[in-house]
């Protein structure tokens, strides 16, 4: 690389003052060294991202450094956890500065949001690969798990669903009228980190939805030993992605589209009136097992699921 990698991370990554709490030592040892309170647990995560899998090879850096970190505070979110640090392993081809800039004004400007601290990484030369270990704070046993729904509990999402779905369709060279919405949900999606902490005492299941509602959905169902029964109608819908189902029959797009990254999450009865406002109630689980789907006054079983990796049907 023509600028040596401990430039770059000096000019790129390295900032001043912490802006957690948590971090004793950050960037520029062999290892960061974090603070853990003692009634606290640590919840760690990671997600990659590769080139022309994850994402267009021509995608805006700004925009692929924000869903990076995006994707990573997301699972701490759906866990419940307060995000405080995270590490970046980048694998480029080259030190292209301009794509450099880009891409950590979009990771920090989020990280700033949050009060994450980057606390190390590492940087390797190769075909372009994003990693981040995300890591945040627990109260003591109080993880929203994907194995905690009861049968009667309420089913919610956090917001409307299948936006970024169809900014993919866009992407893609679907013609849509008001394409801006979509778009941004799908390069600029806002993890739900505040929602996540306000559910810890309320709901009993929490995922994130990154591979489509009806795959995440089935993950909680199928780790709680219950299965749920979905109102279609009663699932958020944008109304870009109500004209695109109009036009294009298309109605499985909320269902089977994901990088949403809204929260899918179950509620007990008698803390149905602690959910937040601004999520929507649309199901219920049921004991028996797999996904149903209530539709124009008809129930069917759910089986075409969204994304899976290393099953044929997408990217
Ligand atoms: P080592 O050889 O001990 O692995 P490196 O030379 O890889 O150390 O990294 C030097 C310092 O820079 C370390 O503190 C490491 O965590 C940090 N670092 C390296 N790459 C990145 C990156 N992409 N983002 C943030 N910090 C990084
Ligand atoms: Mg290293």
């Amino acid at each position: 690389m023509a600028l040596s990698e401990f430039e770059l991370i000096r000019r790129y990554f390295t900032r001043q003052t912490p802006i957690n709490t948590a971090t004793q030592l950050g960037i520029g040892d062999d290892c960061a060294l974090l603070q853990i309170p003692a009634d606290k647990q640590l919840a760690i995560t990671t997600d990659t991202m590769v080139e022309n899998v994850h994402f267009f090879a021509d995608v805006n850096p700004c925009f692929l450094g924000h869903k990076l970190l995006a994707v990573n505070l997301s699972d701490l979110a759906a866990m419940g956890a307060k995000p405080i640090a995270v590490s970046l392993a980048l694998t480029l081809l080259s030190a292209d500065e301009v794509w450099l800039a880009g891409f950590t004004q979009g990771f920090l400007a989020l990280a700033e949001r949050y009060e994450v601290e980057l606390i190390g990484g590492d940087t390797t030369q190769g075909p372009l690969t994003l990693t981040v270990q995300a890591m945040g704070l627990l109260p003591q046993g109080k993880a929203l798990l994907r194995s905690g729904a009861k049968p009667g509990d309420l089913v919610f999402v956090s917001g409307p669903i299948g936006d970024a779905g169809l900014g993919l369709k866009i992407m893609q060279g679907y013609a849509c009228l008001q394409p801006e919405q979509a778009l941004a949900r799908f390069h600029t999606p806002m993890p739900r980190v505040e929602l996540g902490l306000a559910l810890l005492d309320v709901a009993n299941a929490c995922i994130d939805i990154s591979d489509g509602l009806a795959a995440d959905l089935n993950h909680i169902l199928q780790q709680s030993e219950v299965g749920a029964l979905i109102t279609f109608e009663a699932i958020p819908l944008s109304s870009p992605v109500l004209a695109y189902i109009e036009a294009t029959g298309d109605s499985l797009l909320p269902l089977v589209a994901g990088d949403d990254y809204e929260l899918c999450f179950t509620v007990a009865p008698d803390k149905v009136h602690s959910v937040p406002d601004g999520c929507f109630q649309i199901g219920v689980i049921e004991a028996e097992p797999g996904l149903r789907l209530a539709k124009s006054g008809f129930i069917q079983s759910f089986t075409r699921q969204g994304y899976e990796h290393f099953s044929a049907n997408r990217r």
